[in-house]
């Protein structure tokens, strides 16, 4: 049984209020062990912890902090093994997932901006002989980044880093779920020498931890990523003091097969982006269009590579699937799954739960249901598609906008034209053609609609937790 504490000021410690959370291997039940249920009071010592250390972090060389940040990328490698089973047994996603996925890209968050930060710089513009303007990108301050259980040390380094480099201190909450990966990474960090107060950890709930850390008076800038419903209350709670907000949030994103697409890739690729982490990714595709002449082809296709996904026991190497995150969570998504069938649609593959283990749902393909149903537009973020045949472009691009969200998207086709006309046409922020999931790091991430505002990735990140100054030299 592990026992987590909050990290602050380079200090492992208690949650002040002395109480913990039980933490539950979701794909056994079995209790892991106990997380610090911290308050505003532990949010208010790591508060101090970051602004003390702002100073001398903020002034650092940026090669000095490109050196420690890639540090701490080494050593999250270094440690991939217990890392990889820590997200595994938190989350219930497969070790394999874990191992090749989720904490491999960890460690290159962590490199990539030790890497970007050295490459990020100003501009200047001469006015004729005049003048000449020049601007400096200074850090905010303390930043608080908020993040959640799906991909939980991936999206937790994925703010940090960036925040770091920039030469900003942060407090972080990760989700309370998923707590562990963020309790080793404090220990990666004081490892590789990171000096205290830089980086501090609160671990807990939302309302008591998360809360707090958006309203604290001093903090400079909330990055978030999570649910819709929860991203608004932010943006409400940061707007009175006017804080800088970024949210990444909810999705429901299409995946459209037109009858021109490479046929076998499109399968093999629609399964991935349907089903990957057990449908708990916010890139997942969770309404596929296929273009009439091909529906019944690919829908009779697709059902059978589902039914071969081997699912089991995430710690198995050979499993392919896992659990739920958590129970909370099996039951929001079995829910959706009983809608389904008194809506009347028909659920072609999947459907099946398993609560003796652990908290299973088979990948669930439904085809028969109306656009407007809550299963078409709400984010179930689970492993529950649906399938639909569509006619036209005009058509398909009117289903596909019909919803609150504008995440992602992906796009089948080997019509070029048609291809540009779609990633035109569909509301996103980011969009796939003959591919999912492919990332560049360097390229801007984030939502449109409600899945968000503000871009992660690259320079998009740097910019901000950055504030950027102009200043104007006459002579
Ligand atoms: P969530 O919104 O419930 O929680 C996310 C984080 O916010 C957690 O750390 C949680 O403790 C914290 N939180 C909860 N209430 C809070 C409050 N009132 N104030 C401040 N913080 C609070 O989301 P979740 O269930 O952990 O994650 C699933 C959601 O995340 C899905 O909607 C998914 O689409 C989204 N997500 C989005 C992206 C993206 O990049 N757009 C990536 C991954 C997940």
């Amino acid at each position: 049984m592990m026992r987590i504490s909050n990290y602050i000021n380079g200090q492992f410690v208690a949650p002040i209020n002395g109480q913990y959370l039980k933490n539950i291997n979701p794909a056994n039940k079995k209790m892991i062990g106990e997380i610090p249920d911290s308050d505003h009071q532990d949010i208010a010592r790591a508060m101090a912890a970051a602004e003390s250390a702002f100073p001398a972090w903020s002034k650092t060389t940026v090669s000095k902090r490109s050196r420690l940040l890639r540090k701490i990328g080494e050593l999250i490698l270094q440690n991939s093994e217990e890392l990889a089973l820590a997200e595994t047994r938190d989350t219930g996603k497969p070790i394999s997932l874990a191992s090749t996925v989720d904490i491999p890209r960890s460690s290159t968050n962590f490199c990539f901006f030790a890497d970007a930060i050295t490459q990020f710089s100003g501009a200047s513009y001469t006015t004729d002989e005049q003048a000449i303007n020049y601007t400096l990108r200074q850090p905010l301050g303390v930043v608080g980044c908020i993040s959640p259980w799906n991909l939980p040390l991936y999206l937790f380094t994925w703010k940090i880093a960036p925040a770091l480099a920039a030469g900003n201190t942060v407090v972080a909450k990760p989700s309370e779920v998923t707590p562990t990966t963020a309790f080793l990474l404090a220990k990666i960090c004081n490892q590789a020498g990171l000096p205290n107060g830089v980086l501090n950890i609160v671990h807990g709930f939302g309302a008591k931890v998360g809360e707090p850390l958006v309203k604290h008076p001093r903090i400079k800038a909330i990055s978030f990523t999570g649910s819709t419903i929860v991203g608004k209350s932010i943006a409400a709670l940061a707007a009175p003091d006017l804080k800088k907000i970024s949210l990444e949030m909810g999705g429901k994103n299409p995946t459209i097969i037109f009858n021109d697409c490479n046929f076998k890739e499109a399968i093999k690729t629609t399964l991935l982006s349907t089903f990957s982490n057990q449908g708990q990714i916010c890139l997942c595709g969770s309404r596929i269009f296929v273009e009439k002449d091909i529906y019944k082809k690919f829908k009779t296709e697709l059902v059978s590579k589902i039914e071969q996904i081997k699912i089991g026991n995430p710690e198995n190497i050979e499993t392919e699937y896992g659990a739920m995150v958590s129970q909370v969570h099996f039951e929001k998504v079995k829910n959706y799954i009983k809608q389904a069938k008194v809506l009347g649609g028909t659920i072609l593959t999947g459907g099946t739960t398993d609560q003796e283990t652990g908290y299973f749902i088979t990948p669930t393909l439904i085809e028969g249901l109306d656009q407007n149903c809550p299963l078409n537009q709400e984010e179930i973020f689970g492993p529950v598609a649906t399938i639909q045949p569509f006619e036209t472009e005009e058509e398909v691009i009117q289903w596909a906008n019909s919803t609150q969200y504008g995440l992602a998207g992906s796009i089948w086709t080997e019509n070029i034209t048609r291809a540009q006309k779609m990633a035109r046409e569909i509301q996103a922020g980011l969009l796939w053609i003959n591919t999912w999931m492919l990332r560049d790091l360097r390229t801007p991430f984030g939502g449109v609609k409600n899945s968000g505002y503000g871009r992660e990735g690259g320079d998009e990140a740097l910019r901000f937790f950055t504030e950027i100054k102009n200043i104007c030299i006459k002579g």
